[in-house]
């Protein structure tokens, strides 16, 4: 017979988010509330449609009561799906559908129905939009039929919490004291759950097929710095995963100060920012500076492009944050799961490989030379040291021109991102024309793999370790090196702590990040020496895949830290 204490264990495996690990039972969300009859109405349309306008104006108040109480980003996307209820052409529908004969509970479910496939069949950033509105639909025909909204189980005890994809309104009000962790079936690393859990420290794997199957009461293992979650975990790796959690919880926090390596070797930490709200985080958490401005973020909603004056006056609020600092901004960086109307004006069969970032720009020169006069404004009347980048670069050609205009409006440091492959593999002659480059592993590793940023079905090729991309990022550094031109990180890559130490291994020579990860990686340079990070970077490469790199760096991270604990004890 099998001894209680015997690995019982298999194990799902998803998109890891940041790098907590925890230990618990499971929680199922319930499961969403039954589709409402079709049975006609026995009450007049005015006033099912008076029932169905008072719920979806109460779902929107609460909705937004929510997001005051959560604050930060949450509020964002709260108040986004506010708006969803309070939607004008959503009301019609529904209003048009109760003159045909539904309740308003039905009208109601059958518009959102018909909204949500609008979205899911618009793919990419839309389509993950979809669980907002669910949400939302459950919530009016909760208030409809004055039952509870279906929200995260509340037990007395703490647990690991598994759901399809979770609703925006339940990540944001998650009872951290509770919830050990989370664990989705859906949602790429892109989707809000990821979004929130991230800023919110949350320990979460999301995408891990098969994560519905696990029963309530089961113990698992969640450890988003691998993806892994381990069902039923034998006693020894139970106890392993505690001692790490208490070694954790003793390690001396690494003060806030500038990012360098174990011999000193100083990489400094930047934060990746799209608005002016988060600057005063940034600087709490000890962002050296600003490695990528995502400026499309500030014009998202808007139907025509942004004067000078109006671009000028956030420019200089940000630069004013950061004075005889580096602020990297990037200019307009629009198509695919970020259109701008003004500069993405015909529709594209594959958006991602269209008229996007430095080509959408260049087909509309004007409001290119808007922005970046806007920055050399900005930046002749604040103390920042302004670097601009262009986003979405292929081509040596492209390189000079965007270089040259920078130059030419009065920008001194202008540099590139590197994000398609085509680019990283002749980083030697586009840096040989542009005073940096920026890598955003984001793009990148969509473009290497061939694998939708924004889908979680192919979520587990969107993995930054694959040893292809790591390839990429190492002819970008090799480069950077020879021609002494600095390369930074901005994608998603630079915010895993140990692949940060990879990253430094292949060259990068500053690493930019949400500021929420800042600690963590600072951390983890601090342990390693560039020599070391340089063979982590060696491993890393010759594996055949993501999952061997990871582990091939994690194996040889955790016997060097172990023998150093060992030499520090005997000594
Ligand atoms: C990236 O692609 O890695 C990047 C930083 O840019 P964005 O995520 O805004 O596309
Ligand atoms: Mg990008």
């Amino acid at each position: 017979m099998t001894p209680s204490h015997a690995v019982t264990e298999s194990t799902l495996t998803g998109v890891g988010i940041g790098r907590g690990l925890a230990v618990g039972p499971v929680i199922r969300m319930p499961d969403p509330l039954p589709e409402p009859s079709d049975a006609p109405s026995t009450l007049t349309p005015d006033a099912e449609k008076v029932r169905a306008a008072g719920a979806l104006a109460a779902t929107a108040v609460d909705i937004r009561l929510r997001g005051d109480r959560a604050g930060g980003s949450a509020k964002d996307v709260l108040d986004a799906q506010a708006f969803m209820a309070e939607d004008p052409t959503l009301r019609d529908d529904v209003n048009a559908r109760i003159d045909s004969g539904r309740t308003a509970e039905r009208a109601v479910f059958e518009a959102f129905v018909q909204f949500r496939d609008l979205l899911v069949s618009m793919g990419g950033y839309m389509g993950e939009r979809a669980t907002d509105l669910d949400d939302v639909s459950q919530r009016v025909v909760a208030h409809l039929q004055g039952v509870a909204a279906p929200g995260v189980p509340d037990p007395d005890h703490p647990f690991v919490l598994v759901a399809r994809d979770l609703a925006p309104a339940d990540t944001a009000l998650l009872d951290l004291e509770k919830v050990l962790a989370l664990i989705t079936s859906d949602g790429g690393p892109t989707s809000h759950t990821a979004i929130l859990a991230r800023e919110k420290s949350i320990v979460a794997v999301v995408g891990a097929r098969g994560a519905l199957s696990l029963d309530n009461g089961e113990i698992v293992i969640v450890d988003a710095s691998t993806g892994v979650v381990t069902i039923a975990p034998s006693e020894a790796e139970r106890a392993a995963a505690e001692a790490t959690l208490a070694e954790r919880k003793a390690a001396p926090e690494v003060p806030v100060g500038p990012g360098a390596m174990a011999d000193g070797t100083k990489i400094p930490l930047l934060a990746n920012l799209g608005s002016v709200d988060k600057l005063t985080e940034a600087v709490e958490k000890g962002a050296e500076g600003v490695g990528l401005f995502r400026t499309e973020f500030l014009f998202l909603d808007s139907d025509r492009a942004p004067s000078i004056e109006e671009q000028q006056a956030k420019y200089t609020a940000l630069l004013g944050a950061f004075p005889g600092k580096k602020v990297v901004v990037r200019a307009l960086d629009a198509g695919a799961d970020k259109p701008l109307s003004f500069l993405n004006d015909e529709p594209e069969e594959n958006p991602a490989l269209g008229l996007r970032g430095l080509r959408a720009l260049r087909a509309h020169e004007s409001i290119l030379r808007d922005q970046l006069t806007a920055l050399a404004n900005a930046e002749a009347v604040t103390e920042a040291d302004v670097w601009v980048m262009a986003p979405m670069v292929s081509t040596v050609e492209e390189t000079r021109y965007f270089v040259s205009l920078a130059k030419e409006l009065g920008l001194k440091t202008a540099g590139v991102m590197v994000e398609v492959p085509a680019s990283a593999l002749l980083a030697d002659r586009i840096l040989a024309d542009a005073d940096f480059a920026s890598i955003g592993t984001n793009d990148l590793t969509q473009y290497t793999l061939a694998a939708d940023r924004l889908l979680g079905s192919v979520a587990s090729f969107q993995d930054p370790w694959h040893p292809a991309v790591l390839r990429l990022v190492g002819e970008v550094g090799r480069a950077g090196a020879a021609l002494d031109k600095p390369v930074g990180i901005c994608g998603e890559a630079a915010a895993d702590p140990m692949l940060a130490v990879v990253l430094v291994g292949l060259g990068a020579t500053t690493l930019s990040m949400s500021p929420a990860a800042l600690a963590d990686v600072r951390a983890e340079l601090s342990r390693f020496t560039v020599k070391q990070a340089k063979e982590f970077a060696e491993l890393a490469l010759s594996a055949n895949s993501a999952v061997e790199a990871r582990a091939a760096v994690f194996s040889a991270a955790s016997s060097l830290t172990s023998s150093t604990h060992n030499r520090t004890e005997s000594e």
